[in-house]
């Protein structure tokens, strides 16, 4: 479903990703743990173009972008409505309500019409628990509710994967669980997802790997059971010891 292969990243002479390669199956769920600093970020975000790598490639069901030769804006673009991507911060638009801030995808980037598309919205903004807050706006709701109608947002446009980048680390600790209720639900139901985190039970419960980052590489990856429980390198379990 989603790969990438030998990618390489750098700002400057900082090399942020050093020849990351990386295989997700449909349905699953990655959990992409590792100090701040290591890369996470860059790495989801080259998953989704938003920064496109010196070199590698990435492949989302049978669409493959090469950084090696040169990548157009409209192949970026196409490439991009097959991702939906969720943000520490909710970067919702103020001045929409939650119904509109999740029909403005499918809307403007795919012209759905705006009965369909409002259909759909508030079909999700159930899914999510938001359904008496359809006509509210962003300031009106607390930080979980609008990382709720962020994840419903990203969902409208129909991805075949779902990212998240540190989804609950913005929020209040007693607005956490609802999202990652959220989440769960989501990998429950099928849904390939890439997840920057910290929240280690989250990861042991939903991931079906983890993979732990460090300076730019992949250090040790597996099911949760072995990277949790028997961290074969000294730096992972150097970074799980200072996390418990
Ligand atoms: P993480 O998500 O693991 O905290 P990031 O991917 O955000 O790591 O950052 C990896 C490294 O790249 C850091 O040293 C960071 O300062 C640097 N970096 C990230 N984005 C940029 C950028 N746009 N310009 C320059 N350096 C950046």
């Amino acid at each position: 479903m989603l790969s990438m292969e030998h990618i390489n990243k750098q700002f400057g002479d900082l090399k942020v990703l050093k020849d990351i390669s990386l295989h997700v199956q449909q349905g699953k769920v990655i959990v992409i743990v590792g100090p701040s600093g290591s890369g996470k970020t860059t790495l989801l975000r080259c998953l989704n173009v938003l920064e496109q790598p010196e070199s590698g490639s990435v492949t989302i069901d049978n669409q493959t972008l090469n950084f090696s030769k040169k990548v157009s804006k409209k192949q970026i673009r196409d490439f991009r409505k097959q991702t939906g991507m969720v943000f520490q911060t909710y970067n919702l638009f103020p001045h929409l309500n939650a119904i509109q801030n999740v029909m403005e995808g499918p809307v403007t980037v795919q012209k759905v019409d705006k009965a369909r598309a409002r259909d759909k919205a508030a079909e999700l903004l159930t899914k999510v628990g938001l359904q008496e807050k359809v006509n509210v706006y962003p300031y009106q709701l607390s930080g979980g509710q609008q990382q709720r109608v962020g994840i419903a947002r990203a969902m409208a446009i129909d991805p075949k994967v779902m990212l998240f980048d540190e989804p609950t680390s913005a929020l209040d600790p007693e607005l956490v669980g609802e999202v990652l209720r959220v989440m769960r639900g989501l990998a429950n139901e099928g849904m390939t997802m890439v997840v920057v985190t910290h929240e280690m039970n989250f990861a042991k419960e939903v991931a079906d790997e983890v993979i732990f980052m460090d300076e730019g590489a992949i250090v040790e990856r597996g099911a949760p059971i072995d990277l949790f429980g028997h961290p074969k390198e000294q730096r992972t379990r150097q970074f799980l010891n200072l996390i418990n």
